[in-house]
C-alpha cells in the first residue's frame, strides 16, 4: 500500500512521527509531502526525529491570509497528489493543512486517513480557525483515527459509520515516549539541553509557559502577561517561556516581559528540550492542545488559558485547568498550586498509552 503522509506545523509533525517510522519498519511505501505552514519550528522536528520529506512546498509567507494559504495548499498538493497517486493519503488534527489536503485528495478521489479525529468545541468561532478545519476534515476522510471514547463518540453522534472509525489513543504519547527514552540515555548529549541547564537556576520551581492561539491575540496575551509579571514577584519561581515566533505573540511577551527578575524568555525550542523542560517544571501554563495531552503523563498540572477545551478528559479527570485569560484568575490558580499541589495519584493518562502508531498499522494491515 502507498502512503502519503501530509503535515505542515510543528504539533503535526510531531504527531505524524511515530506513524512514519511504525510505517517504515512495517515496510509500507511511504512518501512525505509538508507545507512547512511552519518552516524553523517544523524543520526542528524533522531534524530530531529524521525525516526527510519527499515533497517541501515550502508555502509559508509573511502576513499570510488564511485563504492565500488555503488556495497554495489546494494547488500545489494537487500536482503531488497526481504524481504520487498513494493509495491512502493520511492528515493530522485540524490545521489548515489538513482540511486543504483532504480536500483536494477528495476531489482527485484518493481516500483520506484522519488521525486525531473527532475533537470537537461545537463552537466554530473557538478555536479559530482549527474548529472548522477538523470538523471539515472529518467530513472528507474516510477513516477516522481517534485519541478517546470523547472523540469517537462524537463522530458517532454526527453520523460517522462506526465501522470507520478507530480508537486508538493519540500518538503524541508515542512521540514522547520514545523523545524521553531518547535523552535519558546515559551519554546522551543534547547541546540546547545543556543550555538550559546552565540558565535555569536549579533552586526554584518553573513554571512553564507557551502560548499561540489566534483568539488570544491582544487582549488575551496581554492579561496572561501582566499574571505571568505579578506571579514572578515571587523569589521561589523562574517563569521559562519559549515565545512562539507568530509576531502577534512575539512582539506583545518580548515588549512586556523582556529583562524581568525571574523571567526567562527563549526562542522555542526543539521538542527533546521542551520534553526536558516540562519533565523539570512545576506547572505548565499555555494554549497548546498537545502540551494538555502530554503533560498528564509527566504528572504535570496545566493551566490552560483557553475557556473551551476540545480535550475535556483532561479537565474532568482533573490533569488540566481551564482558566481563560482573566488576570486574576491565572495568578490565583498559579498561587494555589504553587502552595498545594502534590501530584497526581498514579491516575493514567486518558489520552493515550503510547501504542497509538502500532494500533493504527494493525488496522491498515488488516486491510490487506
Ligand atoms: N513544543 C516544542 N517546543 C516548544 C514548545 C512546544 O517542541 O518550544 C511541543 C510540545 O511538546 C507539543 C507541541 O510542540 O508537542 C505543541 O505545539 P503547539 O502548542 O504549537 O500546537 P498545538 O498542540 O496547540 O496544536
Amino acid at each position: 500500500m502507498k502512503i502519503l503522509l501530509c503535515f505542515g506545523t510543528r504539533p503535526e509533525a510531531i504527531k505524524m512521527a511515530p506513524l512514519y517510522h511504525k510505517l517504515k519498519e512495517n515496510n509500507f511505501e511511504v512518501i512525505v509531502s509538508v507545507t512547512a505552514q511552519h518552516r524553523e519550528m517544523l524543520d526542528q522536528v524533522l531534524d530530531f526525529f529524521d525525516i526527510k520529506p519527499d515533497y517541501d512546498l515550502d508555502l509559508m509567507q509573511p502576513n499570510q491570509t488564511l485563504n492565500n494559504l488555503s488556495a497554495l495548499i489546494l494547488s500545489k498538493m494537487d500536482k503531488v497528489l497526481l504524481e504520487v497517486n498513494p493509495d491512502l493519503v493520511f492528515v493530522h488534527g485540524d490545521t489548515t493543512t489538513s482540511s486543504m489536503v483532504a480536500l483536494a485528495a477528495f476531489h482527485r478521489g484518493i481516500k483520506v486517513a484522519h488521525v486525531e479525529a473527532g475533537l470537537r468545541t461545537y463552537n466554530k468561532h473557538s478555536p479559530f480557525p482549527e474548529e472548522i478545519n477538523r470538523q471539515l476534515t472529518g467530513r472528507l476522510a474516510d477513516i477516522h483515527f481517534t485519541p478517546t471514547n470523547e472523540a469517537t463518540s462524537n463522530l458517532v453522534k454526527e453520523g460517522i459509520s462506526q465501522s470507520t472509525i478507530i480508537q486508538t489513543g493519540n500518538t503524541v504519547i508515542d512521540a514522547l515516549f520514545w523523545t524521553i527514552s531518547k535523552i535519558e540515555k546515559q551519554n546522551y548529549i543534547h547541546p540546547e539541553i545543556e543550555e538550559l541547564k546552565n540558565i535555569i537556576p536549579s533552586n526554584k520551581k518553573i513554571i512553564l509557559v507557551t502560548g499561540h492561539r489566534r483568539e488570544n491575540f491582544g487582549t488575551g496575551m496581554n492579561n496572561l502577561c501582566e499574571a505571568l509579571l505579578e506571579v514572578s514577584k515571587r523569589e521561589d519561581v523562574v517563569i521559562v517561556y519559549p515565545v512562539h515566533l507568530n509576531p502577534n505573540v512575539k512582539d506583545v511577551v518580548n515588549q512586556l516581559l523582556s529583562d524581568k527578575k525571574n523571567i526567562l524568555l527563549i526562542n522555542p525550542v526543539s521538542y527533546p528540550a521542551f520534553v526536558w523542560l516540562m519533565q523539570k517544571s512545576f506547572l505548565i501554563v499555555s494554549d497548546s492542545g498537545g502540551i494538555q495531552e502530554e503533560a498528564p503523563s509527566l504528572g504535570k498540572p496545566v493551566l490552560v488559558t483557553r475557556n473551551t477545551s476540545e480535550r475535556p478528559e483532561g479537565v474532568m479527570e482533573g490533569f488540566s485547568k481551564l482558566v481563560g485569560t482573566d488576570k486574576e484568575k491565572i495568578i490565583n490558580v498559579i498561587q494555589e498550586l504553587l502552595e498545594n499541589f502534590n501530584g497526581f495519584e498514579n491516575k493514567s493518562n486518558p489520552y493515550g498509552n503510547g501504542n497509538a502508531s502500532k494500533n493504527i498499522i494493525s488496522f491498515l494491515q488488516n486491510l490487506n
